[in-house]
Parts: C-alpha cells; sequence; structure tokens
C-alpha cells in the first residue's frame, strides 16, 4: 500500500500557534489537509482556537480531551510554545527566572507530548514533534547571554529522545526540528544583533516561519516513518562554522 504523503484527514494539535513559527505551521498543516487546533496563551477564540497554558499540566489536559472528545483521535502534535530571557548573564539569573523559561520550554513540552501521547498510545499510532534549538545541543550562541533557554531546548532533546524509544514499538514517533535563526517577535528584542549572526551563517540570511513548518509537516508525515526520536538541524550552515 501506498504511504499517505499528505495530512489529508489527520487531527493535529500545535502548541505556541499564534507565534511566528506556530503560525505558519498552521497554515502548512491545513495547506497539507489536516485538521489543525491551535492552542496558545489568550482567550479562547472558539473553533478551532483552544486557551492553553502549557506550563499547567491541567490546562493542556483539558484542551486536549477536548479535542478528543470532538474529534475522537489525535493523530499528530505539534510542541512549539517557548519563551526565551533577555540577555540575563548567569551570575545574575535568579532561580524564578530560570524556572519560568524551563515551565514553558521544557514542562510545556513535557505536558504537550505526555498528553497527547497518551491518546496515540492507546490509538496505537501518532506523530509528536517539539520544536528545540541549534542552542541545545549544537551551539552557545554569542553575544545574547541565555543559559536557561540553552538548558532547557537541551533538555527537550533529551526528551524527545527518551519518549521516542519508550514509544516506538507502540506505534507513536516522537522526533524534533531544531533550527536556527528565525525572525519572529521572540527575536524582537534582538534586532541589533541580527547582524552579528548574520556573518556567522554561511547562507547569509535567518531562516522563515514557513522552513520550519515544511520541515515539521515532513515529519508528521508517514513517509518519515523511519525517523525516531531525531532532531533535525535547520541552521542555514550556522553551526558549521
Ligand atoms: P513567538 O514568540 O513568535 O511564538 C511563541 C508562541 O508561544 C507565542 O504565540 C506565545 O504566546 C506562545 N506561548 C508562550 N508561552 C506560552 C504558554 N505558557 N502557553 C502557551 N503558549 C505560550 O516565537 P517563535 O519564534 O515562533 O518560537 C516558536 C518556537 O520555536 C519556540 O519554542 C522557540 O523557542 C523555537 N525557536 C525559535 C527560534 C527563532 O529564532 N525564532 C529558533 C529556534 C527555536
Amino acid at each position: 500500500m501506498m504511504e499517505n504523503r499528505t495530512l489529508q484527514g489527520r487531527v493535529i494539535v500545535v502548541t505556541g500557534a499564534s507565534g511566528g513559527i506556530g503560525a505558519a505551521t498552521c497554515r502548512r498543516l491545513r495547506d497539507d489537509g489536516a485538521t489543525v487546533y491551535e492552542f496558545d496563551l489568550g482567550p479562547a477564540a472558539g473553533g478551532f482556537q483552544l486557551s492553553v497554558n502549557v506550563a499547567d499540566a491541567q490546562s493542556v489536559d483539558q484542551a486536549m480531551a477536548e479535542v478528543h472528545a470532538r474529534e475522537g483521535r489525535i493523530d499528530g502534535v505539534v510542541a512549539g510554545a517557548g519563551i526565551v530571557e533577555d540577555n540575563v548573564p548567569a551570575e545574575e539569573m535568579s532561580s524564578e527566572e530560570f524556572s519560568r523559561i524551563l515551565s514553558v520550554n521544557l514542562f510545556g513540552v513535557f505536558h504537550t507530548i505526555t498528553s497527547a501521547g497518551r491518546y496515540m498510545l492507546a490509538q496505537g499510532h501518532g506523530s509528536c514533534v517539539a520544536i528545540s534549538s541549534m542552542s541545545g545541543n549544537h551551539t552557545v550562541n554569542t553575544p545574547q547571554k541565555q543559559c536557561a533557554y540553552n538548558a532547557s531546548k537541551a533538555g527537550v532533546s533529551a526528551l524527545v529522545r527518551s519518549l521516542a524509544a519508550e514509544w516506538a514499538g507502540r506505534g507513536v514517533r516522537v522526533n524534533a526540528v531544531a533550527p536556527g535563526y528565525i525572525e519572529t517577535e521572540l527575536l524582537a528584542k534582538k534586532k541589533h544583533q541580527f547582524a552579528q549572526w548574520l556573518a556567522h551563517t554561511p547562507q547569509g540570511r535567518m531562516g522563515s516561519p514557513a522552513d520550519v513548518g515544511a520541515a515539521i509537516a515532513f515529519l508528521l508525515r508517514e513517509e518519515s516513518g523511519y525517523f525516531c526520536g531525531s532532531e533535525l538541524l535547520m541552521d542555514g550552515g550556522y553551526t558549521l562554522i
């Protein structure tokens, strides 16, 4: 039988859906035929948009249960919600600030993927994609100081590998995309550093949210079925030099 090379008929949840990468990903997944549920902070807009705080397990579980009650299945999940501290030297970083970043970037991914994963394991199939970062295991960003963000993203990579190994035999895949610099609101306070980053990027450009959405769509599709605990680094070559 031919594998399905689209996402036609798939039910997929995306967190951080109102953000730059999240919104582009939702557009791409809909273009590929999926029914997409958007989780983000802010008031519930109804329909396919649900108000969710990924740092709060109960909030994620409630929204995931609502999607499952409506659709009877959850085929894919994208854990994309994320935040970054604004250039805080490690020696000045408070425990509260460190914890705030991890509560969204690491606990949020844990809550999101395990919440969707429970439905996927019960139905015997599913594909989960986390958005980690080149800042996790591939480089230490410079000149900005962001030890909490970098640690959270390294945690996401390890979490993805662990869940992938635990669930692989039960039909559920877990993978990650690790983007380099992508021009979104997340980097709004760092525009003065763009020139420095680009000078270190062999392609000489930042990535677009649509570039990331395309990689995520690939990992959600059946044709990526042998990817298990992988992290697709996409950085315009930044970490090569
Ligand atoms: P963004 O700021 O445009 O979007 C982030 C979204 O996450 C926002 O809509 C925000 O409301 C949402 N969010 C934040 N906290 C939340 C919470 N507690 N619960 C639910 N939603 C929450 O940023 P982006 O660049 O689109 O980032 C998306 C993901 O990609 C993040 O995980 C980020 O770390 C990662 N990433 C971004 C870049 C980049 O250069 N922009 C590079 C590597 C990885």
